[in-house]
């Protein structure tokens, strides 16, 4: 597994540190294992503990959070806030609101976060957080409440130039508008401490559309440079139907891709005709429901139950969109087996270790998610540069520095991939690019 008996020290130490963290450990492990090369050609990095330091958080909140539902009972949630390296700029990082959601979920996003900010190119550091609150089925006033909640604690560590946090599954235009609120009451200050905020009070055009149409951008530069291909007439296979796999649906179809699946957690839909995309932003923008609707609308498409066998599907490109390993190796080997020639993922850590290492041994792009997702959170960085400056960009503008952005990002992770001598993997050569840039400047800034 290991070639460096000091990386493998660092990694046996997390998982002796942080037992029962699978999530966590399986991002540290894949990170590490990639940065080998790199340790073993820069000895100043064992020397200066740069590897446990990197990854220990610099700060790991957790907190309790009441509120009170629409019967009148108190409920008790937890949060947490994860401010994991901060040596090239403030914090930054999703919420996400998911009952699955634990100190080994926010502390492997957090990792991973690091990484991804780092490869955008703007001053960001990596932080993540969240709750276990379950969004779904509550009502508008109980979402309210418990953003409130959330913020009447989270808000004493954050700050614009501290730590600036967004959204993530389940937290959406409307929570950051609750959270961005309560701030608002509690501080009396109007600043750029959120982003992903609304048009009305200091969002920014494209960031809504940032994560989805930055995926099809590194997709679209991947296939023109590493196979001189295109999204024009390709089978497109996205899971999830939240804001990453509905503005990636919306910009591959702009490209000429046919989109024919889309999913939820409780099944996928698939519709050979290509996804009406505005059938699905009514069930799910609008209304909050469940991908299966969609058969009310067009009657002559397919549900299946269950989400996992979306990646049966035999398609050209697949977006993986919705959540952390929900494709494995046997789902790898379907897509491979059925003529996959790019697989770039819009969620975190979409592909287990197994099925990433087979993409990338099977020769077809592989597109690691802190690479490919990386233009939320670079459109989020936008969004403060218009903040501080009390300017709002056009949306032409903003796309465009989207695009120059995941064009980028690609060409860093794919350089460094060349130089490690293997351009297919580009999940070391985005590891490294990123690393190198926080290496540095923690070296700079002294031990702290
Ligand atoms: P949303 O909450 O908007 O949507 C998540 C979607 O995934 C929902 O449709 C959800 O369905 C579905 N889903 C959840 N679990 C599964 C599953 N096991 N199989 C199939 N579908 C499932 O979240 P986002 O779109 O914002 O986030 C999706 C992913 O993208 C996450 O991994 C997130 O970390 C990542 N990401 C998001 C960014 C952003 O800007 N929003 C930026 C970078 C990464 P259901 O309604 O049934 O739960």
């Amino acid at each position: 597994m290991f070639k460096s008996e000091y990386v493998k020290k660092v990694y046996d130490n997390l998982v002796a540190k942080n037992p029962n963290e699978l999530e966590f450990q399986q991002a540290a492990l894949e990170i590490l294992e990639s940065l080998e090369p790199l340790v073993l050609a820069r000895p100043e990095i064992q020397k200066n503990k740069i590897l446990e330091r990197f990854v220990e958080p610099e700060r790991f909140v957790q907190f309790r959070v009441a509120w009170v539902d629409d019967n009148g009972e108190v409920q008790v949630n937890r949060g947490y806030r994860v401010q994991y390296n901060s040596s090239i700029g403030p914090y930054k990082g999703g919420l996400r609101f998911h009952p699955t959601v634990n100190a080994s979920i926010i502390k492997f996003l957090g990792l991973e976060q690091v990484l991804k900010n780092s490869l955008t190119s703007l001053p960001m550091g990596g932080g993540k957080g969240g709750s276990d609150f379950d969004p779904k089925g509550k009502s508008d006033r109980e979402i309210m409440a418990f953003c409130q909640a959330f913020m009447t604690e989270l808000y004493r560590h954050i700050g614009p130039d501290t730590d600036v946090p967004a959204g993530d599954i389940g937290v959406g235009g409307r929570e950051i508008g609750y959270l961005y609120g309560q701030y608002r009451r509690i501080k009396n200050e109007n600043v750029g401490v959120l982003t992903g905020k609304g048009l009305t009070y200091g969002g920014s055009l494209v960031r809504t559309e940032a994560t989805g149409y930055g995926l099809c951008y590194f997709t679209l530069e991947a296939l023109k440079v590493m196979k001189n291909e295109s999204f024009k007439a390709k089978k497109v296979v996205i899971s999830g139907s939240g804001n990453v796999a509905i503005y990636a649906c919306e910009k591959a179809t702009s490209l000429g891709a046919k989109v024919v699946a889309m999913s939820d957690s409780n099944g996928y839909i698939y519709d050979e005709d290509g996804i009406n995309l505005a059938v699905v932003k009514e069930i799910k923008e609008v209304r909050r429901g469940r991908i299966k609707e969609y058969l009310n609308y067009v009657t002559k498409a397919k549900y299946v139950e269950g989400p996992q066998n979306i990646w049966a599907i035999k398609c050209d490109i697949a977006l993986p969109c919705a959540t952390q390993n929900e494709l494995d190796l046997e789902a790898a080997k379907m897509l491979v087996k059925n003529g996959v020639i790019a697989v770039c993922e819009g969620a975190n850590m979409p592909s287990t270790l197994e099925a990433a290492k087979y993409f990338i041994s099977s020769g077809i792009i592989y597109g690691p998610a802190k690479a490919a997702n990386a233009g939320g959170v670079a459109t989020s960085g936008l969004e403060m540069s218009q903040n501080s400056a009390r300017l709002s960009w056009s949306f032409a503008e903003v796309d465009a520095k989207l695009k120059d952005i995941m064009v980028n990002i690609f060409h860093n992770a794919y350089n460094m991939a060349k130089k490690l001598g293997n351009p297919y993997d580009l999940l070391a050569g985005a590891n490294i690019a990123g690393f190198e840039k926080v290496c540095n400047a923690m070296l700079a800034l002294g031990v702290y």
